[in-house]
C-alpha cells in the first residue's frame, strides 16, 4: 500500500514538474503544489491539493489570492478561499491507477473553467448550481405542482427525539399530520408561495447573499421584475412578525425566512389598513434580516413518480395482494413505493399469519411486529415510511375473502403455496372474463429460481397449464432435478417443516414481479412467463416467454378442445 502511495506521489511530482508547478515545502505533509493555469492568457496562479489518492475526492484547486479577480461573482469560484469547482462531486470518475494523468486531466478542466468564468461565459451555470450557492439549511416541501398562495411552514419531528425539519405546505400535509403536536392547526409559520418561470441566480454584479428585505427585494428584481416586493407581501399575509416568501422557480424552490425585529413591531408598521404594510415593511427594509432556507420536494407525486422516468406509477389503481409472508412482504413494500394505493387506487393486503421469529431472517418486518398478524403490520409499517398510501389489511384466509366480488385491477398470488394458487387459478378461469388478471409469483428449488406468470388472457397459459399434471413435470422445465429441494425441521428450534432459502432470494422473487406489475400497468405486454435464475446449479436460465393454453389443462382446457 505505501508502495503504492510511494509511486502515485512520485508520479504526480514529475507530471507536474513538466508543466512548471512547484511543490510547496512549507507545508511538507501535503501533496501541495504552486502554478500558473492559462500562461499565454489570464496567467492564474492556483495551488492544487491532493488529499485522496483514490481521487473519490477530486483535487482541491485554488486560485492564489493574490490574484484579482473581475469585482463579479464568478461561476464555480466558491468561497474566499477561491476554490474553483471544476467537476460536480461524483460526476466523473478519475483514473487512481493513473495519478499523473488524473491531476494534468483536473488542471485542464479547471483551466477551462477559469478562463470560461473570468470572460464571463458560464453566468448560467449560477442557474445550475444556484441550490449549493442558497442555503444549507434544509426543509420540506409537500405541495402539489400548482400550488401558489398562502401556505405554512412548521416545525415537524419526523421520529422520536428527531430535531424538528420546516416544512412548507398550503392547507394540509402527511408530514404534519405525522406530529400533531407541532403540525397541528394554528401552528408554525405563514409563508407565502410564488411561482417564477425563470431559473433564479445570482447576479454577478451585486452583493451576494442577500442579507436584508431590501437587497432581496433588489435581488428578487434582477430575477423577475414580478417577484418585486413579494417578501413584504409574505409577511404582510402573515400578520407582520415573521414570514417566509417560497419562490418556485424553474431551477428549484426556495425560501427566504423573515423576522420583523420587536422595536418595529408597532401599530404605525404593522397596520394593514389600505395594504399598506407592505410599504412600511419596504420603508424599514433593510432593518430586517433574511434567512435563506433550501428545500426539498415531498409530496407523492414526487415520490412516486421520481424513478420511473416519465412512466405510469401505479397509483389509481386497485391492487389486491395474497400472501405478505417472505416474497409478499417485500413485493407490498415496492409496490407501495411505486404508488400503489395512491390516489384513487387500494392495496389490499392478504395474509391470516402472524409474524414468528422463524421470520425474522427473511421477512421485511423485525421484532417490533413480532405476533402481529403479516397483513396489519405490513400496511402499518410501510404506511408510516411514505407518503399517504390507502392500504387496507385483511387479516383473514383468501378464500373467505370477495376477491372477485370486488373490483380490482389486479390480483397478485404471493403466497408460493401451490395448492392455494391452483384453487385461485381455477376460480379466475370459471369467472372470465369478470375477473381480474392474476399475477402469480413464486421460489422453485430452495430458491434456485423465481417465476412469475400473468394470467387473465383465454390465448394465453393460465396456472394449471403450466403443469396440467400435478405430479408430471412442469412443460417448462426450469429445476435441474426435482429431488433436489430440501425441506428443514429444526425441532429444537420449535420449528415446523419449511423450505431453506436466504432473503436474497424472496427479494429477488419480489422484484421480478414489481418490474412486471409495472410492465401491466404501462401496458407493456412483454413476456407473461418469466424467471430468474439465481442458482445455476440447481436450475437453467430458461428465456422468458408467453406460453399458449394446453389442451389437456384442467383448468382452462376444456374451452380450447
Ligand atoms: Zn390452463
Amino acid at each position: 500500500m505505501d508502495d503504492d502511495l510511494d509511486a502515485a506521489k512520485l508520479a504526480i511530482h514529475a507530471a507536474l514538474g513538466d508543466i512548471g508547478f512547484e511543490r510547496d515545502f512549507t507545508r511538507r505533509a501535503k501533496c501541495l503544489y504552486t502554478g500558473v493555469l492559462d500562461k499565454a492568457g489570464l496567467a492564474v496562479p492556483v495551488s492544487i491539493e491532493v488529499t485522496d489518492f483514490d481521487f473519490l475526492e477530486y483535487p482541491e484547486i485554488r486560485i492564489a489570492p493574490q490574484y484579482v479577480l473581475p469585482d463579479r461573482k464568478l461561476p464555480h469560484i466558491l468561497g474566499i478561499e477561491q476554490s474553483v469547482c471544476y467537476y460536480a462531486r461524483g460526476t466523473v470518475v478519475l483514473d487512481r491507477y493513473n495519478p499523473a494523468g488524473t491531476v494534468l486531466q483536473c488542471l485542464k478542466k479547471c483551466e477551462e473553467v477559469i478562463r470560461d468564468a473570468v470572460r464571463g461565459r458560464l453566468n448560467d451555470d449560477f442557474a445550475d448550481e444556484f441550490g449549493s450557492f442558497w442555503s444549507s439549511v434544509n426543509s420540506l416541501a409537500d405541495l402539489p405542482g400548482e400550488a401558489d398562495g398562502v401556505g405554512s411552514v412548521k416545525y415537524i419531528r419526523l421520529g422520536p427525539g428527531k430535531e424538528p425539519v420546516p416544512v412548507l405546505a398550503k392547507d394540509e400535509s402527511w408530514l404534519w399530520s405525522r406530529d400533531p403536536a407541532n403540525g397541528g392547526k394554528g401552528q408554525g409559520e405563514p409563508a407565502f408561495i410564488v411561482r417564477t418561470n425563470a431559473a433564479l441566480s445570482i447576479n454577478p454584479n451585486a452583493k451576494w447573499p442577500p442579507g436584508n428585505v431590501t437587497e432581496l427585494d433588489r435581488w428578487l428584481t434582477w430575477n423577475d421584475p414580478t417577484l418585486g416586493g413579494k417578501m413584504q407581501v409574505a409577511l404582510a399575509k402573515g400578520g407582520g412578525d415573521v414570514g417566509v416568501l417560497a419562490v418556485k422557480a424553474s431551477n428549484g424552490l426556495f425560501l427566504c425566512r423573515a423576522v420583523v425585529p420587536v422595536p418595529y413591531r408597532t401599530k404605525e408598521i404593522l397596520e394593514n389598513r389600505r395594504g399598506n404594510m407592505a410599504k412600511n415593511l419596504t420603508r424599514i427594509g433593510s432593518k430586517i434580516s433574511v434567512e435563506r432556507i433550501s428545500s426539498a420536494p415531498v409530496d407523492s407525486s414526487y415520490v412516486f413518480g421520481r424513478n420511473l422516468h416519465g412512466s405510469s406509477n401505479l397509483a389509481d389503481k386497485r391492487i389486491l395482494l395474497i400472501g405478505c409472508g417472505t416474497i409478499g412482504g417485500f413485493l407490498a413494500q415496492q409496490l407501495a413505493q411505486c404508488g400503489a394505493g395512491a390516489g384513487k387506487g387500494e392495496l389490499t393486503l392478504v395474509d391470516p399469519d402472524s409474524l414468528y421469529p422463524a421470520n425474522l431472517g427473511r421477512h421485511l418486518l423485525g421484532a417490533p411486529y413480532l405476533y402481529d398478524n403479516k397483513a396489519r403490520a405490513c400496511a402499518e409499517f410501510i404506511g408510516s415510511q411514505l407518503p399517504p398510501l390507502n392500504i387496507r389489511a385483511v387479516p383473514d384466509y383468501v378464500e373467505r375473502v370477495g376477491i372477485f366480488s370486488d373490483r380490482h385491477d389486479i390480483v397478485i398470488d404471493a403466497t408460493g403455496e401451490e395448492a392455494l394458487s391452483i384453487a385461485l387459478n381455477h376460480r379466475a378461469v370459471r369467472e372470465r372474463p369478470a375477473s381480474p388478471p392474476i399475477m402469480f409469483v413464486w421460489l422453485e428449488g430452495n430458491g434456485a429460481v423465481a417465476k412469475s406468470l400473468l394470467t387473465g388472457q383465454p390465448t394465453h397459459a393460465c396456472l394449471k397449464c403450466l403443469k396440467p399434471k400435478l405430479a408430471a413435470a412442469a412443460r417448462h422445465r426450469t429445476l435441474k432435478s426435482e429431488e433436489s429441494i430440501v425441506i428443514e425441521r429444526n425441532a429444537a428450534c420449535g420449528d415446523g417443516a419449511y423450505v431453506p432459502f436466504p432473503v436474497s432470494r424472496s427479494v429477488g422473487a419480489a422484484a421480478m414481479a414489481c418490474d412486471h406489475v409495472l410492465d401491466w400497468v404501462n401496458g407493456v405486454h412483454g413476456d407473461r412467463l418469466r424467471s430468474r435464475t439465481f442458482d445455476n446449479a440447481k436450475a437453467y436460465i430458461v428465456p422468458d416467454s408467453s406460453p399458449k393454453p394446453s389442451t389437456d389443462c384442467p383448468a382452462c382446457g376444456k374451452s380450447h378442445a
